[in-house]
């Protein structure tokens, strides 16, 4: 199926993929893969297991590369030209899974060390905040629900809390683009449905795509939603509208 039926081209621009494909062994991971998401979106990425959907995030933070196709980043900065670090310099910033916070300290030092960067741990104990980045931390602990909690030692965090942390990490670098891998896997409901309202806070200033299996979850995301499914996009739109697709219906029900 021809994503140009399906995707819908925003005005400004912020990610484009143009027919981009993986293989591995001669299987297609990615199969002329299309789609755009625009600057200031948020937009779910849904899928059954195989559909291509860490490949598709891979190949955007330069840890794999296409084997045809480009993936575009705002204007015109074609990605499969840089390395992953230089992708991660350009504002892309990718939150795995599973939450790695630094456990032995607090979420206050974690902000603090995130800001710090590239710096070694032991460098960033001389690196000093100055007033606006003391107040993007006090900004950051607020979006990510953890204000009173943060002289907690990070590893006495619940799991979810874990995760905001670390997504709170990420907004420390101010990307521009933030890819988030199933944030909402092993929360409480409680926990989703925070996160759910968490990540719209954030693409008010940040362009988010979000990979998820929650319905639950994508639902309260209320946010164009692109499935995938074997490497292509199958649909894309309102939730209500992907799902009462019949060929989405017949890849998730009909297996
Ligand atoms: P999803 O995240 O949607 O579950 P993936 O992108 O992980 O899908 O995988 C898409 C397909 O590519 C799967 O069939 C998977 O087995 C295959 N695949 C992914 N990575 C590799 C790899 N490094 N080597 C071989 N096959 C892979």
């Amino acid at each position: 199926m021809s994503v140009f039926n399906t995707s819908h081209r925003p005005d400004n621009l912020i990610l484009y993929l143009d027919a981009v494909s993986v293989s591995f062994d001669g299987f297609k991971a990615l199969n002329a893969l299309s789609f755009y998401v625009g600057r200031g979106e948020l937009r779910a990425i849904i899928g059954p297991n195989g559909a291509g959907k860490t490949t598709m995030m891979d190949v955007v933070t330069g840890k794999t590369r296409p084997d045809v196709g480009s993936v575009v980043f705002g204007d015109r900065v074609d990605l499969t030209k840089l390395d992953e670090a230089e992708i991660a310099n350009l504002g892309i910033g990718r939150k795995f899974q599973k939450p790695t916070v630094f456990e032995n300290q607090t979420v206050f030092e974690n902000l603090e060390l995130a800001l710090a960067g590239d710096r070694s741990i032991w460098a960033s104990l001389f690196f000093r905040l100055n007033g606006a980045q003391r107040q993007r931390i006090q900004q950051v602990l607020a979006l990510i629900r953890l204000h009173e909690r943060r002289d907690w030692l990070a590893g006495n965090l619940s799991h979810g809390q874990k995760q905001w942390l670390e997504i709170g990490m990420l907004l420390m670098q101010d990307p521009q683009l933030l890819l988030v891998d199933e944030p909402a896997a092993g929360m409480t409901d409680e926990e989703t449905m925070r996160t759910a309202q968490m990540l719209k806070e954030i693409a008010k200033d940040h362009s988010v795509v979000v990979v998820e299996h929650d319905m639950a979850f994508v639902k309260s995301l209320q946010c164009r939603v692109t499935v995938l499914h074997e490497g292509s996009v199958l649909a894309e739109g309102s939730l209500e509208t992907v799902q009462a697709n019949e060929q989405v219906i017949e890849v998730y029900l009909g297996r």
